[in-house]
């Protein structure tokens, strides 16, 4: 997928200003925290799961060699092939090479992140094959013109109702449908057709068990299993990184899986695929290959934000993110949006491909709040931006702004008279509501927003004299 994640601020901005897309954007304020917030109840130790799926993403990660290695020899012993890939071209030529040596002609694809990094869809066409996204939303972008995802779980999820019948109104040459059942059986009819006559199946991989050597995928409409059951060949295409050890650790993430990402108990279908099709078995593929892809993941892995790889995608950090909320997906210009997508992104596309992305977000801490597995987002973004700085990445006037409220700050004396005369000129600066409409080098952000002017004096002042034994200098 081509990188715009440069254009982030322009992007942002496009998205602010779609009043359809903010309308939109309404249900993840809505829908998703509610649900989440209702889910996570259920369980009597919600916090403890959280600890628990923390500590099994961190032990496959510390050892990720051993446990590639397990389930390498485990796939195997059950008939799967499985091939590594350093890179996105890489992982397209495997799996074009699997579709030629089967004689594929068309193929069906459930939902498969490290797929849109690649342009899989894209290459697949190019070889002259079909392949027909069958996920709902992965469905309503291919046919309106592959238009990218802009959310882990939900990827058309910036699209309305009516936007959705309109297109398949356009694209199926069928009456105009009102009702959401209406649409789905419709996308199913089409789909149908297509799920008998492909050779191939393609899938992500939610999680890949080391012990057993299966691929475990989580879905709600079934498309998966139909997907990677139905045609001769199934191959799964994913990151190295979403080993775990055994079934086991399955278990407990996937108590934490749907609760964070859709507010389920348990998602409505969930396989667990292992191997291909024994002697006199009916069900299962003649031909099974795994893909896993590195594409930067190792060096991830190196890094300071190492812990990013945690990720088991359920899109709760986004959800909650007020930056996600109001910018949308698309504004992140990648395949992962929101605040996972923010310390991501600039990792695998280079930091200077996307540098105002570790500044996407308010660090107001929502997004490590409901992380299943207690990735510390903000901490990782910090880094990033410290990483900017050093490698000077940000713009020349923000470095000598920041080396300058660096020397200030180390001068508590001066600190402490500036921010003095800070607060009184914002003070100065309110209108008759106590807020302020425009502040000077602060445009781009007093452009769209008041902010409440500061009571005139400040933190310390305040402190001193409700204490009497503040800190006043
Ligand atoms: S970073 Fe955490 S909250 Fe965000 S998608 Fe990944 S697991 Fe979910």
């Amino acid at each position: 997928m081509q990188v715009a994640s440069i254009h982030f601020k322009a992007r942002a901005h496009d998205g602010l200003t779609d009043a359809q897309l903010q309308k939109n954007l309404v249900k993840f304020k809505t829908k998703f925290v509610g649900a989440r917030k209702a889910a996570i109840v259920e369980l009597d130790d919600f916090e403890g799961t959280r600890d628990a799926g923390r500590d099994i993403r961190q032990r496959s990660l510390d050892d990720l060699d051993v446990w590639l290695a397990r389930f390498e020899e485990a796939a195997t012993a059950r008939g799967a092939t499985v091939l590594f890939a350093q890179t996105p071209a890489e992982a397209n030529k495997l799996v074009l090479d699997i579709a030629a040596r089967h004689g594929v002609r068309k193929i069906i694809k459930s939902k498969s992140m490290v797929s849109e990094e690649s342009a899989l869809d894209h290459a697949i066409e190019g070889a002259g094959m079909a392949v027909v996204e069958t996920d709902l939303g992965e469905y309503i972008l291919q046919i309106n013109n592959y238009e990218p995802p802009s959310h882990l779980i939900g990827p058309a999820l910036h699209k309305s109702k009516d936007e959705v019948a309109d297109l398949f109104a356009r694209k199926h040459g069928t009456p105009h449908k009102d009702a959401i059942e209406d649409l789905t059986l419709e996308a199913r009819a089409v789909l149908r057709e297509h799920y008998l006559t492909a050779d191939m199946g393609i899938s992500g991989g939610n999680f890949f068990v080391a012990e057993t050597g299966s691929v475990v995928l989580v879905t709600n409409e079934g498309n998966a299993t139909l997907g990677t059951t139905l045609p001769k060949v199934h191959v799964a295409i994913s990151g190295i990184e979403k080993v775990v050890p055994t079934l086991e650790d399955v278990a407990t993430l996937m108590r934490l899986l749907p609760r964070s990402a859709t507010g389920q108990s348990i998602s409505n279908y969930v396989d667990i695929l292992t191997g291909t099709k024994g002697e006199g078995e009916f069900h299962g593929v003649e031909h099974m290959y795994f893909v896993l892809v590195d594409s930067g993941r190792s060096d991830v892995l190196a890094s300071d934000v190492k812990e990013a790889l945690r990720c088991i995608r359920c899109g709760a950090c986004m959800n909650h993110c007020p930056v996600y909320q109001h910018v949308g997906g698309h504004a992140y210009g990648w395949v992962y949006p929101g605040p996972i997508g923010s310390v991501l992104t600039p990792m695998y596309v280079g930091l200077e491909n996307a540098p105002d992305l570790p500044q996407a977000s308010t660090l107001c801490n929502a997004c490590a709040t409901v992380c299943p597995v207690r990735i510390p987002l903000p901490e990782l973004l910090r880094k990033l931006r410290e990483h900017e700085y050093t490698e000077d990445l940000r713009p020349w006037h923000e470095r000598a702004a920041l080396r300058m409220w660096a020397w200030v700050a180390l001068r508590p004396r001066l600190y402490a008279w500036a921010s003095r005369q800070g607060v009184r000129f914002l003070r100065k600066r309110a209108d008759a509501r106590g807020m302020i409409r425009k502040l000077p080098f602060a445009t781009g952000w007093s452009n769209g927003r008041d902010m409440p002017a500061p009571a005139g004096r400040t933190f310390r002042d305040l402190y001193a004299e409700r204490t009497g034994n503040g800190v006043r200098s």
